[in-house]
């Protein structure tokens, strides 16, 4: 899995902060901007989002290009609502010696399984350029392909989608691959926005875990979550 943060909001928690700030004062915007400092911004920052005025987050987003992952994935990662993405498409790219699959960790220790696995995708692949080569379009061919497919997808979330997402998505409830890719863009906007993030993550770094008999017996530590 290739995770890249391709853009940002500019100074994104100063932006938080302005937004805060614009709320409680009566100087103009430009006044405010200027005269912010780090120490002010830390504090404002932590303080709208402990206390769940997460509108201000709104107004940061980052643009993530995510490679190496399957389309059982991405099918969980678009159901996401309040996000721009575009994936690369089954229609317009035809996968001929091209063709990827991810397989999942849980195989890897049983060989027989994973051999009958690999052979299963081959022979699919198989069939997928045999239907291309008697000319079925691209469209239907992709019909016969797995949700272990390869797929690239450009997503772009605002802060406060972001922090829904870690919550639901870095739990270990959620499913691994799109908790490993969470964890990953956890790890690189808590870099960039370190107070916006800082408690980021599933709800038992905040709170007692809202899981009932699917509590894990292994919760990740909020140091889990630092790059
Ligand atoms: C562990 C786990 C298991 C899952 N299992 C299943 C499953 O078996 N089947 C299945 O179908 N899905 C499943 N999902 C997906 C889940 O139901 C959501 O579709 C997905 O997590 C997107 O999150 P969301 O709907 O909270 O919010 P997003 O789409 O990310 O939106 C963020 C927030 O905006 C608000 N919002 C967005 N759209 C609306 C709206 N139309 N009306 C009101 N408020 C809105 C809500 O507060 C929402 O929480 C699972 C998710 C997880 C994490």
């Amino acid at each position: 899995m290739k995770v890249r943060l391709l853009r940002h909001t500019p100074d994104p928690e100063k932006t938080v902060a302005v937004a805060a700030r614009l709320c409680y004062s009566p100087v103009g915007v430009d006044e405010l901007n200027e005269k912010l400092g780090d120490d002010e911004i830390r504090k404002l920052v932590r303080f709208v989002v402990n206390s769940g005025h997460l509108s201000t987050t709104e107004h940061i987003s980052f643009t993530f290009g995510i490679e190496g992952v399957s389309r059982a994935l991405t099918h969980q990662l678009v159901r996401h609502r309040i996000a721009s993405y575009n994936q690369q498409s089954q229609r317009y790219v035809k996968f001929r010696e091209n063709f990827e699959y991810i397989t999942p960790p849980s195989l890897r220790n049983n060989p027989k399984i994973k051999e009958r696995f690999d052979y299963l995708i081959r022979e699919a692949h198989k069939f997928y350029m045999e239907m291309l080569d008697n000319g079925i379009e691209a469209e239907d061919a992709r019909y016969i392909l797995p949700n272990a497919s390869e797929t690239k997808i450009i997503v772009t979330m605002n802060g406060r989608e972001l922090l829904h997402f870690f919550t639901v998505r870095c739990c270990n409830r959620a499913q691994w691959e799109i908790r490993e890719l969470a964890t990953q863009m956890l790890k690189v906007v808590k870099k960039i926005c370190p107070t916006v993030f800082e408690k980021a993550g599933p709800n038992c770094l905040r709170g007692p875990c809202p899981e009932g008999k699917f509590k894990c017996d292994n919760p990740p530590k909020a140091s889990d979550f630092d790059a």
